[in-house]
């Protein structure tokens, strides 16, 4: 990082701490009685997990702040890597996931499992048959959370939320064309809902300006009897395919 980088990243960071001052000063104020002569308690200015991302962010920059031993929640005692993101940084669609599983944690890069297989396949298989020219590699392919979750459990709300803030600031330095959120737990923290993914797939939402296609899981559509969903998960990729690179 130069100078310069650097200067304007202790710039946000200190008005990101004096906007949290303020705000706990001010309402530390207004409840206080006005005859009161005592001082406000001292504010307590938490570190800056915010989701807006800092001046000329990159994922070298995102990757850095997340740290080489990051222990921001419970997923750090039993994860061996963190799995930060692979693929292209100008990348024009980007896929979410839900967070690393077995395979993952071990290689320290997203979907190489069986569901990763299935994905690569998916994204591979279908662009050749529609004619779009791309690989797994043009994508660029990341999960909500870094760690993986004991047993592969559901990522919890505070972990989805503390590692949300390199989520977003990943999606807002590679700006997609589109983001396809991979299952219930992606689109939970891209679009902030908890309808199902049955209700929200195949149709345009939106993260900030940017559309969003949710669709199933991978891991989902490796169960025998998912048939009708595995149709489905085509179709929502064929769209999603169409509308970047068309
Ligand atoms: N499932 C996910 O959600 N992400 C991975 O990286 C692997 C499996």
């Amino acid at each position: 990082m130069n100078r310069d980088e650097l200067r304007n990243r202790l710039t946000f960071y200190q008005d990101l701490g004096v906007k949290q001052l303020y705000k706990r000063a001010t309402s530390v104020d207004a409840a206080a009685p006005a005859t009161t002569a005592a001082a406000p308690a001292p504010a307590i200015i938490e570190p800056a997990l915010s989701p807006l991302a800092p001046p000329g962010d990159t994922l070298a920059l995102i990757r850095a702040d997340v740290g080489d031993d990051c222990r921001r929640c419970r997923l750090c005692e039993q994860r061996n890597k963190i799995v930060f993101g692979v693929g292209n940084e100008q990348a024009r669609l980007v896929f979410v996931g839900e967070g690393p599983g077995a395979d993952e944690d071990a290689q320290g890069i997203p979907f190489v499992g069986r569901a990763g297989q299935l994905l690569t396949q998916m994204i591979e298989n279908t662009a050749s048959k529609e004619g779009i020219p791309i690989k797994r590699a043009d994508v660029y392919i990341c999960n909500v959370v870094k760690c993986r979750p004991p047993e592969n459990r559901t990522p919890q709300p505070d972990e989805m939320e503390i590692c949300g803030q390199f989520l977003f600031r990943q999606l807002e330095a590679i700006r997609p064309r589109a983001i396809c959120a991979l299952g219930s737990t992606a689109a939970k923290a891209v679009l902030g809902t908890k309808e199902g993914v049955t209700k929200l797939r195949g149709k345009w939402h939106k993260w900030r300006d940017l559309p969003v296609m949710v669709t199933y899981h991978p891991s989902y559509l490796l169960r025998p009897y998912n048939q009708d969903a595995k149709r489905e998960a085509w179709e929502d990729l064929k769209k999603v395919l169409h509308y970047v690179y068309d």
